[in-house]
């Protein structure tokens, strides 16, 4: 190959543009063939892991393509922790904070990609809330801001689901945020993203319902971390929800909710009505 030749190639090269997620891992979680396993995902395959992703996880060397796997909620927390009120978008007339408002679901609310959101048979007024999660990577007590992204593992999408009748009635949120399958999450958890610019989209049956980046978050990743850890201790896998842009509505029996996170994927589950 001459010499111009091969400067050439390597100037087109050097001026193309960077791939636009260069550095991205993503994780998920799976059941195949009996077993539950960890893996990375590379384009339609999954490398399988071995050991904790929190702590230095090896491959295995096993390889299964992602179409044969059944995929679970990305991680199983100990905590689930959400900010409520984090877009100007979604506050209305309410004044914004002076700091991170929080409350609690539960691990049982949390479920997969593509499990059913039952929806209590009581429940009137059931509504999705598209947000990026924070998944935490390492112990977190008291840590300030400018440490905190040390202590994220990553990000992925959820439906922070909610019983507005509820919310509104009852003395705390706990029924309307955190009854079992309140929590989609998934279906990976990326890392090496930039999480304060990441598109946040919402669709119910293909329709786009909420559309907005995470710059437009109040509180953004390394302050919500910093600021829960100052009252509770997080540990690796516990999640923070944190806020939903824009308006919401009520999901019906049948609607098929697609919460999509730019450099996660698509999170999809469908409403199920619960028999009484
Ligand atoms: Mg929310």
């Amino acid at each position: 190959m001459p010499r111009w030749f091969r400067a050439l190639i390597a100037l087109v090269l050097l001026s193309a543009p960077l791939p636009a997620q260069q550095g991205v891992t993503r994780y998920l979680r799976y059941a195949h063939e009996g077993r539950t396993a960890y893996g990375t995902l590379e384009g339609e395959t999954i490398r399988e892991l071995a050991g904790s992703i929190f702590e230095s996880p090896r491959p295995t060397g096993r390889t299964v393509r992602l179409a044969e796997v059944k995929l679970l909620a990305p991680v199983e927390p100990s905590k689930v922790i959400a900010v409520g009120l984090n877009y100007r978008s979604h506050l209305g007339n309410r004044p914004v904070a002076e700091y991170p408002g929080l409350f609690a679901k539960l691990p049982t609310s949390i479920v997969g990609p593509d499990a059913e959101i039952m929806m209590p048979a009581d429940a009137t007024d059931l509504h999705y809330e598209g947000e990026l999660v924070i998944v935490i990577g390492r112990k977190a007590q008291n840590v300030p801001v400018a440490d905190a992204l040390q202590y994220v593992f990553g990000v992925t999408a959820g439906n922070d689901v909610s019983e507005r009748a509820w919310q509104r009635n009852d003395l705390q949120w706990f029924r309307a945020k955190a009854s079992d399958t309140f929590g989609p999450l998934g279906p990976v958890i990326a890392r090496g993203l930039n999480y304060d610019d990441l598109l946040v989209q919402t669709r119910v049956n293909g329709e786009v319902r909420q559309s907005e980046r995470t710059k437009d978050l109040i509180f953004n990743v390394p302050t919500i971390v910093s600021y829960v850890s100052r009252y509770v201790t997080l540990l690796p896998g516990d999640v923070i929800y944190t806020g939903t842009p824009q308006s919401t509505k009520a999901m019906q029996p049948g609607d098929v909710v697609e919460v999509e996170v730019e450099g996660v994927g698509v999170l999809r589950n469908t409403v199920v009505r619960a028999k009484p």
